[in-house]
């Protein structure tokens, strides 16, 4: 059962010397990232209520509105559920 999710966005703008976060300067990369997430919460995902949604990386503020929709449409969010995001 699934009731904390924690989503990593592993991309920045550029690599920072001293970051020792798993991160990756390939936003380019981004769109075959998102549609591999998508698949994984429909595969892994059982509609279950969430308590907690976080989002970390990297930079989370990267994604763009539509893709930020499209995951939180995946998922159980009620009024109860906890958001936390580090951008
Ligand atoms: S996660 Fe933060 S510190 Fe690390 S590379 Fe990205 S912007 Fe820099």
């Amino acid at each position: 059962m699934i009731n904390n999710i924690y989503i990593h966005i592993p991309f920045c703008r550029q690599k920072c010397n001293y970051c020792s976060f798993v991160s990756y300067p390939l936003i380019t990369k981004m769109a075959d990232y998102i549609r591999a997430l998508k698949s994984e919460i429909k595969y892994f995902y059982k509609n279950e209520e969430l308590s907690t949604l976080y989002f970390g990386g990297g930079t989370p503020s990267l994604l763009n509105i539509e893709d930020f929709e499209q995951i939180i449409n995946l998922l159980n969010v009620t009024n109860d559920t906890d958001r936390k995001s580090v951008v």
